[in-house]
């Protein structure tokens, strides 16, 4: 489902580059665009595998399988103390570790807080729903591109891989935006008065970053690109 989509967003930005001709058959993009569409569609369109993806997280909580609600109830806890200094941590990481472990605080207490207040109901809240399936992806996402890059500077050392750092920091500094305005969305949705104001908080807090610059991090991972004419990762 998000692969769907960053497909989409590439072949939009491919046609783009064409300009006027992008829009015509004789542009080498016009095939890609058509042919990367449909994988929103089959294999059950996005929309609906976003209300699975939760609906079915959520039954294995409800089962027992999975332990949901202990985790959601220790963050909501967290939200009413003081907030506790946590270990700067150590590597070129140090900073993405810590924002995945509150990503996911965020994303508990979102939809701890949405099974809580709607019960039944939730699996026809379809909006609430999908804020949530969109803030799991972010989180899984982010996590695979730490994994994977931290994997690779294993394997070949940090200077070898400093691009990748590069496009592990920009993305989680866009995810942290991004899961701030879907939690947003979703908790405004069915929470008011102080309760919606503490889970407010909650969400700037797990979703802080510290600040980053996005525009020279793109312009590395653009210039190696340009420089070997080709998918270099
Ligand atoms: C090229 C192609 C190949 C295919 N191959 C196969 C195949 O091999 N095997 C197979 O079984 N099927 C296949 N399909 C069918 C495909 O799986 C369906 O088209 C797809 O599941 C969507 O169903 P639908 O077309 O009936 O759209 P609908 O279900 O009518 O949906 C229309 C739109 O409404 C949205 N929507 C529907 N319900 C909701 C809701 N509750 N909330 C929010 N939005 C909603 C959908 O997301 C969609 O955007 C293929 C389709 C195409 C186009």
């Amino acid at each position: 489902m998000f692969g769907s989509e960053v497909i989409d967003f590439v072949v939009d930005e491919g046609l783009q580059i064409y300009g006027g001709m992008g829009f015509s058959a004789e542009a080498p993009m016009e095939r890609s665009y058509r042919d990367a569409r449909i994988n929103r569609i089959f294999e059950g369109t996005n929309e609906i595998n976003r209300m699975l993806t939760v609906d079915m997280i959520l039954k294995k909580g409800m089962k027992g399988e999975i332990d949901l609600m202990g985790p959601a109830q220790k963050v909501a806890g967290e939200l009413l103390s003081i907030p506790e200094m946590e270990d700067a941590g150590e590597g070129v990481f140090a900073n993405e570790r810590r924002y995945i472990r509150n990503f996911k605080k965020a994303g508990l207490m979102v939809a701890g807080a949405a099974v809580q207040k709607l019960m039944a109901t939730l699996s026809k809240e379809q909006e609430i729903l999908m804020n949530i399936a969109d803030i799991l992806i972010g989180i899984y996402t982010a996590e695979s591109a730490l994994l994977r890059a931290e994997k690779l500077i294993s394997l070949r050392g940090e200077e070898a891989c400093s691009l990748q750092i590069d496009m592990v920091k920009t993305y989680f500094n866009d995810m942290a935006d991004n899961i701030n305005k879907f939690g947003k969305d979703a908790i405004t949705s069915f929470a008011e008065g102080d309760e919606l104001r503490a889970m407010l908080m909650g969400l700037k807090r797990f979703t802080k970053t510290e600040p980053f610059n996005h525009k020279e991090a793109r312009k590395r991972i653009a210039a190696l690109v340009i420089e070997e004419n080709k998918y270099p990762f």
